[in-house]
């Protein structure tokens, strides 16, 4: 694909949108009201708005490399703060998808440069998941399962922001874990039931 074509490209998407409505582009100016944040991940077949089908102003989106959420990470802090805070977003999503490069590489015992600290927190996924993944045989098995878990990981440390534990005491505020699966395109919801994973430990970070 060369550049030329992407503004082509552009200039038949603009025409099609104002053949449907000649005011879209004026309204859309007027500002964002979207009711999803969308954490999600860089890779380039997972495209977020495309896969949920939903149109633009409809889903504010941040994508990383294998959909982290790190309690530090500035970039993934502020797009939860000025979601909950400002856009206020009735519903956060971390989607991750299976055979996710990143969780893959976090498998593999190699030096990855500045990639090290990243991928890092997906092991320490694996750490705390460790038994239940060294009990799957099948190494497919076991990182479709990787997805997972750090989908419901990055759920929690959402969940731990102080912008979402404020919100959920005043209005409704949902956090759900979804995985993208390549194979059949269909996205499916883990269902993570977050009262019984973090009540053992809900006081520590004084949730609810
Ligand atoms: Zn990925």
């Amino acid at each position: 694909m060369d550049i030329e074509q992407i503004f082509k490209n552009n200039r038949s998407w603009v025409q099609k949108k104002l053949n449907l409505d000649a005011q879209y582009f004026e309204n859309l100016s007027k500002g964002q009201n979207p009711e999803i944040l969308y954490i999600g991940c860089s890779d380039s077949r997972v495209t977020a708005e495309e896969l949920m089908g939903v149109d633009p102003g409809d889903a504010f989106v941040h994508r990383n490399i294998a959909n982290m959420v790190p309690n530090t990470d500035l970039s993934a802090m502020s797009v939860i703060d000025y979601a909950v805070k400002h856009l206020e977003v009735k519903l956060i999503v971390v989607c991750g998808h299976y055979y996710c490069g990143g969780v893959k590489a976090a498998m593999q015992p190699a030096d990855l440069g500045l990639l090290n600290p990243w991928l890092r927190n997906i092991r320490d996924v694996y750490r705390i998941h460790e038994k239940e993944l060294n009990a799957i045989e099948n190494e497919e098995e076991r990182y479709k399962r990787l997805v997972e878990l750090n989908v419901q990981e990055q759920c929690i440390n959402v969940i731990k922001t102080a912008a979402v534990q404020k919100a959920s005491k005043v209005r409704e505020i949902a956090v759900h874990g979804w995985v993208f699966d390549i194979h059949s395109g269909k996205l499916i919801d883990l269902n993570i039931d977050f009262d019984s994973i973090l009540k053992e430990i809900k006081e520590i970070y004084r949730l609810g």
